[in-house]
């Protein structure tokens, strides 16, 4: 492969979408590889925050029915301009809540335990925090998450294997809960293929979407998943705290919410104020309180963008830049211990490269000393995310002679070799 930088160079001037970089904050001399844990900032969504902000100071409380997006259908509005995303139609989504409280909503609802079909399934090496939800899930119908969650084991630490999920497919579980793209290794699942044998099996299935969203093209109506969550912070630039999203397939609209609240309600009835709840006939009805408008106002300018761009061309980029991380890496850190974690064919990588080393922690913080913002995950993974919608191929070029300065001069043997960081 050609190496150069010129060759990098190359590539940027070829890329289809390399206006679009221009659209956000990008710091001189830093090379951004954290845009799948929390996203840069936009102008769009700049300015959409601050037109929220001037609605407030004009309209008071008519901001909630006038200026030019009215609070109160702002939640609406968002998620049908997420469908293209999701792959769905536009009842079918909403925006609100976050990864874990949306967990928390559509397990309440979806998670009915019956007879002797009575268990969750999720996998070992899932996110901590939908694990505790999972958990806290089935404490609350009274059984022991210790013999009710049924957690798929990895055979190599790092990937998951679908033959292996199918077979834990088993009588006894009621609803499966998966994650797209693995968070540590960027493994992909696949969706559509899991759905079809937990449905042959009569499970329900959702997918956690938080390293997929915005990164990768889904089609799940057509897939038939039965619910998804996922967080608009990370992929998708809405900002820290950012409001998330949640996915519920029509044929289960109109399904009594698990936790029922007043923004659940039809937008006609809900200010009647009437103690019998009626539950919205869309996705819409799984909110529960007041939505947090001024961190939904981001996303309104950042979804603009993905309309421009569209998921496929920014899925076609990712995978160029990944390919060309990847490659780069085996030929110039060949020689220092790193590990690949992510797979290699296309169809089962997400939008990052991860690598494995025991020197990980202090590797990560010579590279932020170095103006690479790279992302630690303990004990000893490695995360890099050139963004399809602001990642250069000269960033991804920089990145990895950066990284192969350190390694060549040892130069992370100065930092402090504790884990205990978000790099
Ligand atoms: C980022 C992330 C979360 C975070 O959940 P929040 O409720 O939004 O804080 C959860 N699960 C996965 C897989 C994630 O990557």
């Amino acid at each position: 492969m050609d190496t150069t930088k010129d060759y990098a160079q190359q590539l940027d001037n070829q890329d289809p979408l390399r206006s679009f970089r221009d659209e956000f904050y990008i710091k001189e001399g830093q090379y951004y590889m954290d845009g799948n844990s929390l996203g840069l900032l936009s102008k769009k969504a700049e300015a959409a925050v601050m037109n929220t902000i001037e609605d407030w100071k004009q309209l008071g409380i008519d901001g909630w029915t006038s200026g030019d997006h009215p609070w109160f259908y702002l939640s609406e509005k968002l998620g049908a301009q997420s469908a293209p995303l999701i792959g769905c139609k536009e009842h079918e989504v909403i925006v609100t809540g976050s990864i874990t409280t949306n967990l928390h909503q559509m397990l309440s609802t979806f998670y009915k335990p019956e007879g002797t079909r009575t268990k969750i399934l999720a996998d070992e090496l899932t996110f901590p925090s939908d694990i505790y939800a999972l958990q806290s899930q089935l404490e609350l119908k009274g059984y022991a998450a210790s013999d009710h969650l049924v957690k798929v084991k990895s055979r190599d630490g790092l990937t998951l294997v679908e033959e292996d999920i199918i077979a834990a497919m088993t009588e006894d579980i009621a609803v499966i809960l998966l994650p797209s793209v693995l968070y540590r290794s960027g493994q992909l699942l696949d969706m559509k293929r899991l759905t079809a044998e937990a449905h042959k099996q009569g499970i329900l299935i959702g997918f956690d979407l938080a390293h997929s969203i915005g990164a990768i093209p889904h089609e799940l109506h057509d897939w038939d998943v039965d619910f998804a969550v996922w967080c608009n912070y990370k992929y998708l630039n809405s900002g820290p705290g950012g409001v998330g999203g949640l996915f519920v397939h029509e044929r289960h609209l109109g399904i009594q919410p698990g936790l029922m609240g007043w923004f659940g309600s039809q937008k006609e009835k809900q200010f009647d104020m009437e103690h019998t709840f009626t539950s919205a006939n869309s996705a819409g009805a799984f909110q529960i309180g007041t939505p947090h408008i001024l961190s939904l106002a981001p996303l309104l300018g950042s979804l603009e963008i993905f309309e421009e761009a569209g998921i496929k061309n920014i899925r076609e980029k990712s995978l160029q830049l990944t390919n060309y991380m990847l490659e780069l890496i085996s030929v110039e850190l060949n020689d220092y211990g790193f590990t690949r974690c992510n797979p290699l064919e296309e169809e089962r990588r997400g939008g990052h490269v991860s690598l494995q080393h025991e020197e990980a922690a202090r590797i990560c913080k010579a590279l932020k000393s170095d103006g690479v913002v790279p992302d630690f995950r303990s004990p000893n993974i490695m995360r890099l995310a050139p963004v399809a919608l602001y990642t250069s191929f000269v960033d991804v070029w920089e990145t990895v002679q950066i990284l192969k300065q350190i390694m060549k001069d040892e130069l992370y043997k100065q930092y402090d070799p504790n884990r205990n960081i978000v790099a």
